[in-house]
């Protein structure tokens, strides 16, 4: 699914984020940086050594922010880590702090002149945050992020599995009926 908000294109996709040839793609990354499993553990293997030693002399990054290294291996030029929250029960700020994780990665990413961004579906793995609500929230961020800036040209969404492509794509149906302006 591919839609335009202004110049910009936002497109939802079944894949690998691992072969994503963006400007940049986004890492689910832990407040450690010290890779791990899911869509971490794929980057890191993917992308080789240099981007964790890299996370190394970042050292932290705390739950909501965002930090950015180079690619490594990848296609993609720049890996940009965010560490979005834990779900516990939903009402310890798990929504500010997913939209958080998105915002500051696409404002990272706009800082350093990234034109073209993929994201996974932060939250939704280990950390356990419930894929329709977390759907939701990343897509009225992207789609604020850009209507308010009108940058990065291409933000990809890549889907892991058809379930999680199909609850993004309602969301995004949903959120466009909101907003009636895309
Ligand atoms: P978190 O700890 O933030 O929940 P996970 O990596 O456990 O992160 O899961 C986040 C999402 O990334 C899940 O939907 C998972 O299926 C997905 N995922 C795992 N590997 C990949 C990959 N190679 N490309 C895209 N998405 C992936």
């Amino acid at each position: 699914m591919d839609i335009k908000i202004g110049k910009t294109t936002l497109t939802l996709i079944l894949g690998d984020i691992t072969l994503e040839e963006t400007d940049a793609i986004v890492n689910a990354a832990n407040s450690m940086l010290a890779g791990g499993g899911g869509v971490d553990g794929a980057i890191h293997r993917a992308g080789g050594p240099k981007i964790l030693e890299e996370c190394r002399k970042i050292g932290r990054c705390p739950t909501g922010s965002a930090v950015i290294t180079t690619g490594g291996n990848l296609k993609a030029k720049n890996v940009i880590h965010t560490v979005g929250p834990i779900y516990r029960d939903g009402n310890s700020g798990e929504d500010g702090l997913l939209a958080s994780a998105y915002r500051k990665s696409l404002e990272i990413a706009v800082k350093n002149g990234i034109r073209s961004i993929s994201f996974p579906s932060i939250s939704t793995g280990a950390y356990g945050y419930p894929i329709k609500e977390a759907a939701k929230i990343a897509l009225k961020t992207v789609v604020e992020f850009i209507i308010d800036q009108g940058k990065p040209e291409l933000v990809r969404f890549v889907l892991f599995s058809g379930r999680d492509l199909r609850v993004y794509e309602e969301a995004l149906r949903d959120l466009m009926k909101i907003k009636g302006v895309i």
